[in-house]
């Protein structure tokens, strides 16, 4: 099952990257649509994640660890968090979730980093 552990690794790479981006920039004081939005989306996600096991224990680690959205700050850490516990169940390393902010930008036009590029 070599080809498929490789499509279900690069499948989650790019899936970790998406969600830690939206992270990045999800608003400083959101609204609480906003709010609603993020939390619905994660529950969505999690139930339609397109690898069965993962997204099983992924709803099974959402029910420990619920959503937090009540700031970009909250949530990027909550998405750190979750991502270290998955690290943890796959014997990878560990990821520093105070240079989370540096690490994820989206490259978006608004984004003032972007003018120096
Ligand atoms: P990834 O874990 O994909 O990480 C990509 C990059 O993100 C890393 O190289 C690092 O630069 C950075 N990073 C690492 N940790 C963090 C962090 N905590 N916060 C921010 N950035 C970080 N695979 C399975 O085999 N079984 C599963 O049950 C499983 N469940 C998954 C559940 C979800 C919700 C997702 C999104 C993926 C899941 N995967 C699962 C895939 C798995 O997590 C990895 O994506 C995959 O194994 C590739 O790993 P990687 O070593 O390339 O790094």
């Amino acid at each position: 099952e070599l080809k498929n552990d490789t499509i279900k690794a690069e499948l989650g790479r790019g899936t970790w990257k998406l969600l830690h981006t939206m992270m990045a920039r999800f608003p400083e004081n959101p609204s609480t649509s906003e709010k609603e939005a993020l939390r619905n989306f994660i529950y969505l996600f999690s139930r339609l994640y397109p690898c069965g096991e993962c997204a099983t224990e992924f709803q099974t680690l959402l029910e420990k660890y619920p959503p937090q959205v009540s700031s970009r700050e909250t949530a990027s850490q909550w998405a750190c968090a979750i991502h270290n516990i998955v690290n943890v169940r796959l014997e990878k390393e560990i990821f520093d979730c105070s240079l989370i902010a540096d690490k994820y930008k989206c490259g978006c036009d608004d984004e003032k980093a972007n003018e120096i590029d």
